[in-house]
């Protein structure tokens, strides 16, 4: 892990937030590197669940929201985590931290940090929503909130969405957006952040169907996620028991990996029922039902969601792409990313800088920057400039040589098998689009 978070900084993708300022807790920023991995997940998400279906449309509804959205949906009563104070060291956890040994509040109880037993405060409820004030008064009146997930605004816009696409359910409705938990223990560098980003499909149907479709995007997912090539022994799914359920849900699921540091929830597939229309009926007062255009019968919709973090979904990419490989008596560092989402497709390099070779690596680089993201490297040798984009996961380097002046031919060399290839100039186009297909 930690030769992970040394990569992501070294090489651009991660940086702690405010870093000169010692940093913010559990809040990141992403460089270039990471930006574009980011984006490409996004990108690949939004392609399947939105773009290449007829049955869900995208929307983009605003992270502040009628304050009610929050009573309505229970997140005011219920979006909350028991909290526990140590009075010896003033650390603060959740009561229902692994490593706290014995029942918080009890003599015996003993603190994971400091070791002082008997200093645990008994458990209270602590609110994860972050509020801030709308307007110029700072008063209970004016009290909003950041939203901690963007399915509300998937609810409350139903009806829009519903009569300006003119769907018919089953439908569904998909954001990708900034969310905001006020976590109590956060960590393990990007897994569990104060500010996230969410890619979430909110799938309404008919009571009575809630089953069949949970159990067809339970299947959906997971190929999607063995799609993009991360290691299938490392995905498990992980059904919630009655303990773990959340207060809307009749069934939930996981999808886990197995990260360094244990298996962990990156995506959830939740039933959510009619809960969250019906709340939002009460408490607005509008109907939010559907009336079956052939047997003219109505009904609050059913909802089946999927959930899954942008940030988690780049820590599994990165946890699972990353290996670190002998090759020639030195160790290489890899991330053997799918082409997809690999932030830069081709590194760009002319052997030396002379004899027509930088000009020619250069058009050769106008040329395929029309087509995808890719980089010109002419510093260092080039053994260097390939370890580099191993590095970053760039599948292909395009090396010009001598040979390129007389024959316009250059090397493909392949990140991950190390051959090497001899292609024409002409062709090169062709030959990199067709191996970076999804
Ligand atoms: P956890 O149990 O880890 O707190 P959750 O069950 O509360 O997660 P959901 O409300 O189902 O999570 O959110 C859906 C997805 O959003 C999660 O699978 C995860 O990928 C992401 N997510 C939730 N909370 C965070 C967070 N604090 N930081 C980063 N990603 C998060």
């Amino acid at each position: 892990m930690e030769k992970l978070v040394s990569l992501a900084k070294r090489r651009g993708f991660v940086f702690q937030s405010s870093e000169i300022y010692g940093g913010l807790g559990s809040v990141w920023d992403y460089g270039p590197l990471g930006v574009e991995l980011k984006r490409n997940l996004i990108e690949r998400w939004w392609r399947s669940v939105v773009q290449e279906r007829e049955d869900i449309e995208g929307m983009e509804s605003a992270i502040l929201m009628h304050p009610k959205v929050w009573e309505a949906s229970g997140h005011v009563a219920s979006f909350t985590d028991p909290l526990v104070d140590c009075r010896q060291c003033k650390k603060r956890f959740r009561a229902d931290d692994e490593r706290i040994k014995g029942k918080p509040g009890e003599e015996s109880a003993q603190c994971p940090v400091c070791g002082s037993k008997g200093t645990l405060t008994d458990p209270r409820m602590f609110n994860l929503m972050f509020k801030t004030f709308m307007g110029p008064v700072e008063d209970a009146a004016a009290q909003v909130f950041l939203r901690p997930e963007t399915a509300q605004g998937s609810y409350v816009n139903f009806l829009n969405v519903m009569q300006a696409s003119r769907q018919k359910i089953p439908f569904g409705i998909a954001q990708v957006g900034k969310a905001f938990r006020n976590e109590i223990t956060p960590g393990n560098f990007i897994f569990r952040t104060r500010e996230f980003e969410q890619m979430e499909m909110q799938y309404f149907v008919k009571p009575g169907e809630d089953e069949e479709w949970f159990e067809y995007w339970h299947e959906e997912r997971m190929r999607w996620h063995y799609d993009l090539g991360i290691n299938p022994d490392k995905l498990r799914y992980h059904p919630h028991g009655p303990d773990e359920l959340a207060h809307y849900a009749k069934r939930a699921e996981d999808i886990q990996y197995q990260f360094p540091f244990g298996w962990q929830e990156y995506e959830g597939i939740h039933n959510r029922t009619d809960f969250d229309l019906s709340r939002h009926q009460e408490y607005s007062g509008k109907k939010l039902q559907y009336v079956d255009p052939a047997t003219k019968d109505r009904f609050t919709p059913y909802v089946v969601e999927t959930a899954l973090g942008v940030g988690r979904l780049f820590l599994v990419v990165m946890a699972d792409a990353y290996r670190e490989e002998e090759v020639e008596g030195t160790t290489r560092v890899v991330l053997g990313l799918h082409p997809s989402i690999a932030p830069v497709k081709v590194g760009i390099f002319p052997l030396v800088k002379k004899d027509g070779m930088p000009e020619l690596a250069r058009n050769i680089y106008r040329e395929l920057q029309k087509l995808f993201a890719v980089f010109y490297d002419d510093g260092g040798s080039i053994g260097r400039r390939y370890r580099r984009q191993d590095e970053a996961g760039t599948p292909f380097g395009v090396t010009v040589d001598g040979q390129s002046m007389t024959d316009s031919t250059v090397t493909v060399r392949d990140r991950d098998t190390l051959k090497q290839e001899r292609v024409s100039v002409d062709q090169l186009a062709t030959y990199l689009t067709e191996r970076l297909q999804p």
